[in-house]
């Protein structure tokens, strides 16, 4: 697979999907973003197929049971998955390919890839996560309270991620991220490349000195 697939997760409200839109606009040739599909229901502004691919439980379940997903998990009551076929498409295609999703879905990622760039968002601190939950205002106070007990129990499992990153200046966030994947996607093709090839020389230089 020539592209790279990279997991971005992130305490709900940490401004993920403001950042991954950006890296979108920005380098239009080198990313895509898996629409991943969803039995919540769809909020004020989102459309079918844009943000998500909006089912019912009973869809989502028969999507499972035909194995049309890459990784799909529960979060806050609801389904989440992403679509295989797009992703593999992309990839082929050469461009890195970013899911959007929650933790339990990076780790399944990261076990069926281990190529895979898995990147946790942070806020700079939790005061500003609540600010900027009750700035979106999609969420009522009851929501907001169950997401900030999900981000209690994903904090404890960050350390597994590859990178870190915080969302504190938008530019120098936007700007990290897109630097950590273009080093991992060189990184990964001097190892595929050069590593083989690079032995083969040393042996034979070893192998002359030896006689
Ligand atoms: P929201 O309902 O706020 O759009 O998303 C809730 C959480 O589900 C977010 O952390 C989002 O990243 C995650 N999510 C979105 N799509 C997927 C997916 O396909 N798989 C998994 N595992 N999580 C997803």
């Amino acid at each position: 697979m020539k592209g790279l697939l990279v997991v971005v997760s992130g305490f709900s409200g940490v401004g993920k999907g403001t950042l991954m839109k950006e890296l979108l606009a920005r380098y239009p040739d080198q990313y895509a973003l898996s629409i991943s599909a969803t039995s919540r229901k769809p909020r004020e502004g989102e459309t079918e197929g844009v943000e998500y691919f909006f089912k019912t439980h009973e869809e989502f379940k028969k999507m499972i049971d035909e194995d049309a997903f890459l990784e799909h998990a529960v979060y806050n009551g609801n389904d989440y998955g992403t679509p295989k076929d797009f992703v593999y498409q992309k990839l082929e295609e050469g461009v890195n390919i970013i899911l959007e999703i929650e933790i339990q879905g990076g780790f399944q990622i990261k076990s069926q890839f281990p190529d895979a760039l898995l990147l946790y968002v942070i806020p700079p601190s939790a005061k500003e996560l609540v600010n900027r939950l009750r700035k979106r205002s999609t969420e009522s106070e009851a929501e907001i309270f169950h997401r900030l007990q999900q981000a209690v129990t994903e904090a404890g499992l960050i350390e597994n991620y590859d990178y870190v990153v915080m969302n504190d200046d938008f530019e120098i966030c936007l700007n990290e991220i897109h630097q950590m994947i273009c080093l991992q996607k060189k990184s990964r093709m001097l190892r595929k490349k050069y590593a083989l090839g690079l032995r083969d020389e040393l042996v034979a230089i070893t192998s002359k000195e030896n006689e």
